[in-house]
Formats: structure tokens, sequence, C-alpha cells
């Protein structure tokens, strides 16, 4: 028997990396996990206990239990605790607590380590910004997703707006670039493009075209591994 596939799928911030990811995962017939919506998680809980010291967040991290809910509608719920948190981790509050917190070590292998135990049991399509160079460096497909900044702010301002919120698109963008910083200047797993990861840049490409290319890829892949394994 083949083993299902681990596919890691790697990006900036708002580069349509879970829509993806979630879409490859039902191709795939695969689960999907967000690792972002874990460390956004972490961000609401420390917020919520007015927690800001690095020290006192780590200390605090044997309180929060994460798990995933598989929704009626085929959408997965981070659960914090016991409690669906879907709807209070989206905002650009947390957003950016999620990519501080994402800073400290400790966060990052106590995240991390429930990331691997998650891909040993099944196949998984996993997507954030060091699965493929860290959390599962022997993946057998790595993407690597990426899009103007300009456009991927446009594409936040546009979620933001259609959740009733009320954001000026140069804050959005300001976000965007300083998240990008954050994320590739950070000392522990900064966002890196793994060597072995296909880049696809979407800028240009609609939904169904970058569903088409990474389905293709994720199929060509397979046919690889399902060849060498019957030889
Ligand atoms: O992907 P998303 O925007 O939901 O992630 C929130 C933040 O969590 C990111 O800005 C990033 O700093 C952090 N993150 C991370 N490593 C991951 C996933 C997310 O550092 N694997």
């Amino acid at each position: 028997m083949i083993q299902p596939l681990i596919v890691a799928v790697d990006g900036y911030s708002s580069c349509g990396k879970s829509t993806i990811a979630k879409a490859l995962a039902k191709h795939a017939c695969s689960t999907y996990v967000d690792t972002g919506a874990m460390y956004r998680a972490v961000a609401l809980f420390m917020t919520r206990q007015n927690v800001t010291r690095p020290e006192s967040i780590i200390k605090e991290l044997e309180q929060v239990h994460l798990d995933f809910t598989h929704m009626p509608d085929g959408s997965q719920h981070v659960t914090l605790n016991g409690e669906d948190v879907e709807p209070f981790i989206r905002t650009l509050e947390i957003g950016n607590r999620a990519s501080e917190i994402s800073q400290i070590k400790e966060v990052r292998a106590f995240l991390v380590a429930q990331q691997q135990k998650m891909g040993e049991r099944t196949g998984v399509v996993m997507d954030g910004r060091d699965i493929g160079t860290v959390v599962f460096p022997k993946a057998d497909l790595k993407l690597f997703l990426t899009a103007r900044p300009e456009v991927r702010a446009q594409r936040r301002f546009d979620e933001l707006v259609a959740k009733g919120e009320h954001p000026k698109f140069e804050d959005v963008l300001a976000d965007v670039n300083d998240r990008d910083y954050r994320d590739t200047h950070r000392a522990e797993s900064p966002l890196r493009q793994a060597e072995d990861a296909i880049v696809v840049d979407n800028s240009e490409m609609t939904p169904d075209e970058q569903m088409k290319v990474v389905c293709d890829l994720y199929d060509k892949r397979f046919q690889e591994i399902y060849d060498r394994y019957h030889r």
C-alpha cells in the first residue's frame, strides 16, 4: 500500500494558501491542517489572559489545548480548550499577535510537535510558513505560494470588508509588508522556500487556473511515487 502523501504548502500571508491547500486536500482525499489557525488560537488565548511577556507566554502554554473539529459543511474549525474559536481568530489584531508569538522558540516547538503527530497518522495537506523546511522536511510534495504584496493586500482587504470591517487599504498593505518582514526575518524558523519546493506565483492566476496547476503537480508526484512503488 502506498502511504498517503504529505504535502507542504508554504508561503507569504494572504496569498491564498488555505484555499488552495483545502481544495488540494479534497482532490487528494486527504486531511487539511491550517497551522496558521493554531498560532492564531494561541495568540487569542494569550490576548484573553492578558499575557504579553515571552516568559509568561511560555509558562501559559501548558494551559492551551488545541484541536480541530469537522463542520457539517466540510470546513474545519480550530478549538481552544474545547471552545470553537474560529469566529475570533481571523481579525487583523489576532493575526498580528500570532505573528509576534510565532517568533518565540517554545511556542513553535509546542505547535510543531502537534503538527508532526497529525501527519504521522494519515497523509496530510498542511499549510503554514515552515512546513516544508521544519515540520515535514521530507514531505512528498512541497509547494511555495507567492503573489505580489499589492495583490495579497487587495485580497485581504476584500475579505475584511466582507466580514463587516472597515479597514484602510494602506493599512492592510502596510500590515502585509510588516508581516512578510517578520515572517522572513525572525530568528526561529523564518519563512523561506525549501530547496525542493515548487514555486507557484498566483498574482495573475484565477482561482481555477491556480487549482489546475496545483492539482496537476500533485497528480504528477503521486504518479511518480506510484510508479516507483510498483517497479
Ligand atoms: O497563515 P496565517 O496568516 O493564519 O498565520 C498567522 C501567523 O502565524 C503568521 O503571520 C505567521 O507569523 C504565523 N505562522 C507561523 N508558522 C506557521 C503558520 C503561521 O509562524 N506554520
